[in-house]
């Protein structure tokens, strides 16, 4: 099994990723329902049962409604989460998974991927990003892959984690204005604003305009919301970026397709 990252979805509807390297293959989130992500994988000719692990960020539904569904039909699944993500997850859950628990910001390893978690701030149990180093493969050198959507703000473990990468998915929450102009009630505005909310497109552009060493060579900008932001607002702010670093790949997931989004 050659490298490959597919992203099934991510906005704040739903989030979720497969990842295949040296023979593994990891899904990272299952924040789809049942059907939608059987006929995404389905779209890569994967079935649930051809999954290995999934790695658990937190327990907000769009990140874990579909473990369900998967484990049903893959019961020897792995899923990897910290103890209290496991613990809330679980309390909604009829059958028990095969838990895999780890230590915020600790790297563990699985099948052959190195795996760490990245503590993020958002208002969940413990919530993570995970970064998964991925061997080197016949042409292709090392790589690796990082995925952190749901943070209210970035802290130095998130920009360091963002500056090491080779692909990374960041999330590009809301545009400042579709929030403040839409009819969420004020308490919603201020949770999403707030520093355990949810990254702001300029917060997003920030951040990357402010790291120094930098690997990435592909960008994508995701966890966009469907009420407040648009694809081409994230574009025109990632302009600045695509200026700053201009060997970067830059890809806007739209919350709106269905069909995965892939790199090799
Ligand atoms: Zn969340
Ligand atoms: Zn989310």
């Amino acid at each position: 099994m050659a490298f490959a990252f597919h992203i099934l979805g991510t906005s704040s509807s739903g989030n979720c990723s497969i990842l295949e390297s040296g023979g593994t293959r990891i899904m990272l989130d299952a924040g789809f329902q049942g059907p939608r992500l059987e006929a995404s994988l389905a779209k890569l000719g994967l079935a649930c049962a051809a999954v290995d692990a999934v790695l658990i960020t937190h327990e907000h539904s769009d990140h874990c409604i579909g473990l369900a569904a998967l484990l049903r039909q893959n019961p020897a699944l792995k899923v990897f989460a910290n103890r209290e993500t496991a613990r809330r997850i679980q309390g909604a859950l009829k059958l028990k998974p095969d838990w895999q628990l780890f230590e915020t910001g600790t790297t563990f390893e699985f099948r052959g991927l190195q795996i760490t978690s990245i503590p993020i701030p958002h208002d969940a149990a413990d919530p993570v990003g995970y970064a998964v180093d991925c061997p080197a493969e016949d042409g292709h050198h090392a790589r690796r892959v990082t995925w952190l959507t749901d943070l209210g703000h970035a802290t130095d473990v998130v920009r360091h984690h963002c500056a090491l990468a080779d692909i990374l998915v960041l999330e590009a929450n809301y545009d400042d204005e579709m929030l403040d102009l839409s009819k969420r009630p004020l308490h919603l505005k201020q949770r999403i604003r707030g520093n355990h909310g949810h990254l702001s497109n300029h917060a997003a552009r920030d951040l990357l305009l402010g790291l120094r060493e930098w690997q990435t060579s592909e960008l994508f900008l995701g966890h966009l919301s469907k009420e407040c932001n648009r694809t081409i607002l994230v574009d025109e702010v990632m302009n600045a970026v695509r200026q700053h670093k201009s060997d970067l790949r830059v890809t806007v997931v739209d919350p709106l397709e269905d069909n995965p989004v892939s790199t090799w």
